[in-house]
């Protein structure tokens, strides 16, 4: 026996389903079948790989051996996922109409597409107040879902009917078209692949088996989320198809501002007035928080304007992961005084004549000018 990857001799991959085999199957069968290749010797050589590819990877417990059977013999170990058994038990079914020459050797049913297909992620955004945001809240949504119609149970046929068997692909699912020596194989339009179509459609889905409904979810939003957080819902997305499990549901958080703390990161900065004569004598100021708290900062003396102070922890608390929370950075911003009475004044007058220093004189020194 030959030691080719039977995966790559099907041209699926280690995971892929029975249907994704059974279709690849149909495909390479058809095009190395030795009644379209009379010209080419090895088309039958080809044709039989194929035929033992699909007979062992359409047959779980097959396919299973194969998977786990040493690597000497078969070449590169197959990673498990995606073995669930799909009951092909009777491999060369599929083709039993498609070749007149095998047909005899062939026989038994066809099955329509038997799929589970996980549903579809939804994701929505809530709008959150700056507190709540800080402070972490649980908060009602609404999601668009689709979810199976339980009139019909995902059937979409009309109660007390049945889908019924395709008759355009005979319940294939796929039909062929022959085109001289080659023959193509396409999803069947009428069913859409599906191998069975809905003679009278449910009144609930009208017919495609699939509701849209508004799904009220309650969300934990973590304290400290950030505006474009997203939170994942496991599970609360659309339904799945035919038994798959439901996609997951993402809730993506839309922060307001706040007039005096901007956020960065999980750090908050704010600007904070501080008198010149604070600034110069140095004091002990109260400074708000984010989280409507005070906290007392202490300036020292001779504090420049722009200067940050750091308060650590007074920031946001960190929404992943844990951690210590962030820091409100401090930035002072000195106020000079527009009116001045007249003893205040006087008083600067006299400190005018009292100063020394000449604030320009680096300036001017750095620019090149004789002092
Ligand atoms: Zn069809
Ligand atoms: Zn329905």
């Amino acid at each position: 026996m030959e030691t080719r990857d039977l995966y790559k001799v099907l041209e699926v991959g280690k995971g892929a389903s029975q249907e994704e085999i059974r279709r690849s199957y149909r495909r390479l069968a058809r095009k190395h079948h030795p009644d379209a290749n009379r010209e080419d010797p090895k088309a039958e050589e080809r044709f039989k790989e194929v035929q033992h590819a699909y007979e062992v990877l359409s047959n779980p417990e097959k396919r299973r051996e194969y998977d786990e059977g040493p690597r000497a013999y078969f070449g590169t170990r197959a990673q498990a996922g995606g073995a669930s058994g799909g009951g092909f038990d009777t491999n060369f079914s599929d083709l039993s109409d498609l070749f007149g020459s095998f047909g005899g050797a062939f026989g038994g049913a066809t099955r329509g597409a038997a799929r589970t297909t996980r549903g579809e992620d939804v994701t929505v955004s809530v709008s959150l107040k700056f507190k709540d945001a800080l402070k972490g809240v649980t908060t009602r949504i609404t999601a668009p879902v689709e979810e199976e119609c339980d009139q019909c149970g995902g059937t979409g046929a009309a109660a007390g009917t049945a889908r019924r068997m395709c008759p355009e692909c005979s319940g294939r699912g796929m039909r062929s078209r022959d085109q001289g020596f080659f023959a193509f194989s396409e999803p069947c339009g009428r069913c859409g692949g599906e191998g069975t179509i809905v003679e009278r459609p449910c009144a609930g889905c009208a017919g495609g088996g699939r509701v849209r409904r508004n799904r009220q979810v309650t969300v934990k939003i973590p304290a400290g989320a950030k505006d474009g957080m997203k939170v994942r819902v496991p599970g609360r997305g659309s339904g799945g198809m035919k038994g798959g499990p439901a996609g997951d549901l993402y809730v993506v958080t839309r922060v307001a501002g706040h007039p005096v703390f901007e956020r960065r990161g999980d750090d908050f900065l704010v600007d904070v007035p501080v008198s010149f004569v604070e600034a110069a004598l140095g004091a002990e100021i109260e400074v708000p928080r984010p989280d409507g708290g005070m906290v007392k900062l202490r300036l020292p003396a001779g504090t420049q304007e722009g200067k940050r102070f750091k308060v650590r922890g007074a920031g946001a608390p960190r929404a992943r992961g844990g951690g210590e929370p962030g820091d409100l950075m401090v930035r002072v911003r000195v106020v000079v005084p527009e009116k001045l009475s007249r003893r205040e004044k006087e008083i600067l007058e006299v400190l005018a004549e009292e100063g020394e220093e000449d604030v320009r004189e680096g300036l001017l020194r750095a620019a090149g000018q004789e002092l």
